[in-house]
């Protein structure tokens, strides 16, 4: 019987695709309750290994937990209890749309199936997804539309690349990752940029790795400010593939500068008390920093004021900063937002709008990259490794 319930599961698992990632929606939110209406398709639900119903479109049938078990009621008839709900895709192009009922938080329509289990007394709901829908659902989420294809594609690699990477993240929990910006946020199925859609097929398995061939951790932020930043800088380690260097394609566009005025006291007071530097010791040095390119400490290395404290304590969009003194305010002017390291996402975008292909951007801003398809690779990989034994 459980043998074939699996053959079933295979089968139904086709009408999707081979690649299919498990994504915990919801993740950190504590949900007792969610009813799932068919938005598309058609799905069949199981109940452990029972068989339960078929939902037909427009359908729902909603789901609470009771402490270690799930409940289930459909369309209010009739209770169940089981450990795991599975509701799987009996049909090309089906999704679901998510209603949480307690508590109530606002609906979400998303791609292929569902597992619904308890832990920690709250629902855990894991998308099964197809690995193209789900970047698809992340590129959506994360950046909107009124792109340019290749803007899009270098972002589904790089997305792709790091769903890989991070396979591993939650597989305590029983999936691969969360909906949140903890991993990649995943609010929703891919519902009104068709480009996006097109430029994960386009790019369809394809990942970016360094010259060792690993998968890259692929660091991204809104705008360098015209210089990309050492990973260093920010987090005190090193990436091969990373290094600071002049980007053009930014500096005239949206988030390209800042300034901010800060009370010269409040500056004053913690440059003393976090760093023992004081305008007897450095003078006017204190209020008038200059910063043409990239620097990774404030005044001199020597005082031991790293920017990135500056940015954390004063809220600063970045640390490519300037500052002279008017009257009792520090102004600060600055360049930039985000940490500056690996892809900057404006620069990106202007790359793409002047027909720069998606590779060329990914290698502009990655040092000895390359953009390769990772299954076959990994199928050749695994060919070599069946010849040696
Ligand atoms: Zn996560
Ligand atoms: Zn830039």
């Amino acid at each position: 019987m459980r043998n074939c319930l699996l053959i079933f599961f295979f089968l139904i698992g086709s009408f999707v695709s081979a690649q299919q990632v498990r994504i915990g929606v919801f993740h950190s939110k504590k949900i007792s309750q969610i009813t799932l209406q068919v938005s598309s398709g058609e799905y069949r639900v199981f109940g452990d290994t029972t068989f339960l119903k078929t939902l037909h479109a427009e359908e729902s049938m909603s789901v609470k937990t009771i402490i270690n078990d799930v409940s289930i009621s459909v369309d209010g008839v009739g209770f169940w209890k089981f450990a795991k709900i599975f509701i799987v895709p009996s049909k090309n192009n089906s999704s679901l749309k998510y209603t949480t009922t307690h508590p109530v938080y606002k609906a979400r329509i998303y791609d292929d199936g569902v597992e619904l289990s308890t832990a920690k007394s709250k629902l855990k709901i894991v998308n099964i997804v197809d690995m193209e829908d789900y970047l698809s659902g992340v590129i959506e989420s994360e950046g909107g539309g009124g792109k340019h294809l290749d803007y899009y594609k270098v972002q589904a690699v790089m997305s792709r690349t790091y769903a890989l990477k991070n396979e591993k993240r939650h597989r305590k929990e029983g999936f691969q990752l969360c909906d949140g910006v903890h991993c990649q946020a995943y609010h929703k199925k891919l519902t009104h940029t068709p480009k996006i859609r097109q430029a994960v097929k386009e790019t369809k398995g394809e990942v970016l790795v360094d010259a060792r061939n690993k998968l890259v951790t692929s660091f991204f932020s809104a705008n360098c400010g015209g210089q990309t930043n050492d990973a260093s800088y920010v987090w005190n380690t090193s990436v091969s593939y990373i290094e600071s260097f002049i980007d053009t394609f930014c500096i005239h566009t949206r988030q390209s500068t800042w300034t901010k005025k800060i009370s010269k006291n409040a500056w004053k007071n913690f440059l003393k008390k976090q760093y023992n530097v004081t305008e007897e010791q450095v003078g006017k040095l204190l209020y008038n920093f200059d910063q043409e390119q990239r620097k990774a400490f404030y005044i001199h290395p020597s005082l031991g004021v790293p920017l990135r404290d500056l940015r954390k304590k004063f809220k600063l969009k970045s640390i490519f900063f300037s500052t002279h003194l008017e009257g009792e305010f520090v102004v600060l002017n600055g360049r930039g937002f985000g940490h500056g390291v690996g892809l900057c996402q404006e620069g990106a975008m202007n790359m793409a709008k002047n027909h720069i292909s998606y590779d060329r951007i990914a290698r502009f801003y990655f040092k000895d990259v390359r953009v390769i398809d990772y299954y076959k690779e990994l199928y050749f990989k695994q060919e070599f490794r069946a010849l040696e034994h």
